[in-house]
């Protein structure tokens, strides 16, 4: 039996890609091995990709949207067994002692680690993942479409179902790219009345196709009015990173509406407090979830229908698979396929 694998890692912060060939590790106590089959490139990678991740050690295999099979698992694994198909999210385990962890909220767990930052993730033929970092895949959900799900994915479903709308309310999602073509088909099968906010009209049918009720193209209408047209949105998800844009949107809350920022963008936001004050409107973040939520999220998916889109290649394609996914061009999301 072979012994070495093929990863794709950055040596350096700054540095190229390197596939180089790896003794294949295996599994300490509470981990498994999983013999991987696609993983995501994500906008994340550019944290090992560019050094900007304080005290980052390299060389670093990145990767956090894996799919694949356990393949080996250590001591003290009980619930895991080899053959399991598996996902590998940003959630990379948690220390199930701190105080957080002790209040079960182990997302905000201190000592929180993740995947492809803290330890080697999947943009290898086999990566080691703790337990605390498993989610189950269902059978239906291809391994290419997987990986989507473990953070892309559950970040916008994760978002959506504690921002506090209810079925029937408005729900805007603002940008339809790699995290909004997502959160449109969320919101239509969590039976939100969906707005599709985006500049242009070329992503309109997409929007519409998607399940989105509306479409505003916010370079030719004012996307505040729009939604005010509608009541107002109980829950605006923005994804699409323009500081300015994002701020301008509070108005088009609906009282108690929620602003969900998921990923951020470069520059800080500039609110109107009095909209908050007036409409008791809030703005917050949200931190993607557990592997369990992650799981929640693939089986929603599976349940009803909800597909990433993607474009694929192999590993030893990563340069150009990196470089398409950072041009803009990609609809929407790159995902490297390993293992056949
Ligand atoms: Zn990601
Ligand atoms: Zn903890």
């Amino acid at each position: 039996m072979t012994t070495t694998m093929h990863t794709a890692q950055i040596s350096k912060p700054g540095g190229e890609w390197e596939v180089v060939e790896r003794e294949i590790p295996e599994p300490g106590t509470g981990h498994v091995r999983v013999k991987v089959e696609a993983c995501g490139i994500c906008h994340s990678d550019v944290f090992v990709k560019d050094g900007l991740w304080p005290g980052l050690q390299y060389p670093r295999v990145p990767g956090h949207e894996v799919a694949g099979r356990i393949d080996a698992v250590g001591d003290n694994v009980r619930a895991w067994r080899p053959g399991q198909r598996v996902g590998v999210g940003w959630h990379g385990g948690h220390c199930c002692v701190c105080d957080q962890c002790r209040r079960g909220d182990f997302t905000m767990c201190v000592q929180r680690k993740v995947t492809g930052i803290d330890f080697d993730g999947g943009y290898a033929e086999y990566m080691l993942a703790p337990v605390t970092a498993l989610a189950a895949i269902p059978e239906d959900v291809p391994a290419e479409e997987a990986g989507q799900f473990m953070c892309a994915g559950v970040t916008v479903y994760n978002a959506l179902r504690h921002a506090g709308a209810r079925a029937g309310e408005v729900v805007a999602i603002h940008g339809i790219g790699g995290l909004g073509h997502l959160g449109v088909q969320y919101a239509r099968q969590m039976g939100f009345e969906t707005v599709a906010i985006n500049r242009g009209n070329d992503k309109e049918s997409l929007a519409r196709q998607l399940g989105a009720h509306h479409y505003i193209d916010a370079s030719a209408h004012d996307a505040v009015t729009e939604l005010q047209k509608l009541g107002g949105a109980r829950v605006i998800l923005a994804t699409a990173p323009n500081a300015q844009a994002i701020s301008a949107l509070v108005d088009g809350l609906s009282p108690s509406g929620t602003l969900v920022v998921p990923a951020a963008p470069a520059e800080p936001l500039t609110i109107n407090v009095g909209s908050l004050i007036s409409g008791r409107r809030s703005v917050a973040g949200w931190y993607a979830g557990t592997a369990r939520d992650a799981q929640d999220t693939l089986e929603f998916s599976a349940l009803t229908g909800v597909h990433p889109m993607i474009e694929t290649y192999p590993l030893q394609r990563v340069a150009d698979a990196y470089e398409h996914m950072h041009s803009g061009r990609v609809r929407f999301r790159v995902v490297l396929t390993l293992h056949g």
